[in-house]
């Protein structure tokens, strides 16, 4: 890939909202050294059923005050209209220009009954562009790998095609370790019509027991190979970190080569994983890393 061409791709850093103040101002040391290589946008989670509202608002308000580009997180699950409304409203307020649209997840224990008015994703996209327009650049949610809950393959993507009738302007992947199955999904996409840009979430790997347990709660695939040799590193955690930096720093360059419109670094709230990706990658900011 040209210089030009690196220079339009869409790279992206999503962050969690922390639970403690501690956490929030370590969160705060590790933004201002993610945005040193300046990427296109950073986005924030949001719990379902409107959990973390709070601390999502939060952590939006510190990157809005750093002068950074966010996307907030928006899960309609057991959620109102009217609670959603409220939400888009004050994001438009806050001059906020893009929205990553989710169904989210009930936590365990939330019944049917709170379930809220909006069933699916693609409900969620129709509302907001009722409600507010052309006001924000919608991303969805896409899987390579197949949301665990669809009845099948064909039917998920023809959900996923809803998400993109009903207004989204682009979809970021949940994460994957096999980059076949994410150019598979592409050609899929491009055949049923859609035309809209899907950038690969990637998931760097420091830790393999909260991956393994976060990889079977969302259907992501763990190669057998890469959980047996992940395994057999024990507690030796530079090891993983090595072996895991080279496994997702190659899955990186297969797809951008491949002809990726970006990358979204699911970055679990540290600077140093996703920065080593960056450098090695020789992405645009790459000089300003400090060590
Ligand atoms: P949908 O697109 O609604 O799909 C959910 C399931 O329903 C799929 O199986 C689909 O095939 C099926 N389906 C979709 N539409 C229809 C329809 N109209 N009729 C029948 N079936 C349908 N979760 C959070 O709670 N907060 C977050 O901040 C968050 N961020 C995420 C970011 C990314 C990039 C990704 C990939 C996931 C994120 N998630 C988040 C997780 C996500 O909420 C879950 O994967 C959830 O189970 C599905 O959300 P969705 O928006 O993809 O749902």
């Amino acid at each position: 890939m040209n210089d030009q061409a690196k220079e339009k791709t869409i790279y992206s850093f999503e962050l969690f909202p922390p639970k403690t103040p501690e956490g929030m101002e370590k969160l705060a040391v590790n933004i201002r050294r993610l945005n040193t290589v300046a990427p296109s946008y950073f986005s924030v989670t949001y719990g379902a059923g409107g959990s973390t509202r709070d601390r999502t608002f939060e952590t939006v308000s510190l990157l809005r005050d750093l002068g950074i580009n966010v996307a907030p997180h928006l899960s309609c699950i057991g959620s109102s209209r009217v609670e959603i409304q409220d939400i888009l409203h004050q994001y438009q307020k806050a001059g906020i220009e893009r929205i990553v649209a989710l169904r989210g997840d009930l936590p365990s224990g939330m019944g049917a009954t709170t379930s809220g008015e909006l069933g699916y994703a693609n409900e969620l996209v129709s509302f907001i562009r009722e409600e507010t327009g052309k006001a924000f650049h919608i991303e969805v949610a896409a899987y390579p790998e197949v949301h665990p809950q669809a009845p099948s393959a064909r039917k998920d993507l023809e959900n996923f095609k809803r998400k993109v009738d009903a207004g989204a302007d682009s979809a970021i992947t949940q994460y994957f370790y096999n980059a076949d199955a994410y150019f598979a999904f592409v050609e899929d996409c491009e055949r049923l019509g859609v035309r809209i840009p899907i950038v690969p979430g990637v998931m760097p790997i420091t830790n393999f027991s909260k991956l393994a347990r976060f990889s079977d709660a969302c259907g992501a695939e763990i190669p057998r190979w890469v959980r047996k040799r992940l395994e057999n590193y024990g507690d030796d955690i530079d090891g993983i970190r090595d072996f895991g930096h080279q496994l997702v720093l190659n899955l990186c360059r297969r797809l951008i080569e491949g002809g990726a419109p970006g990358i979204h670094f699911y970055t679990m709230n540290q600077a140093a994983p996703t920065l080593r990706l960056w450098q090695d990658l020789g992405l645009p900011g790459t000089e300003s890393i400090r060590p």
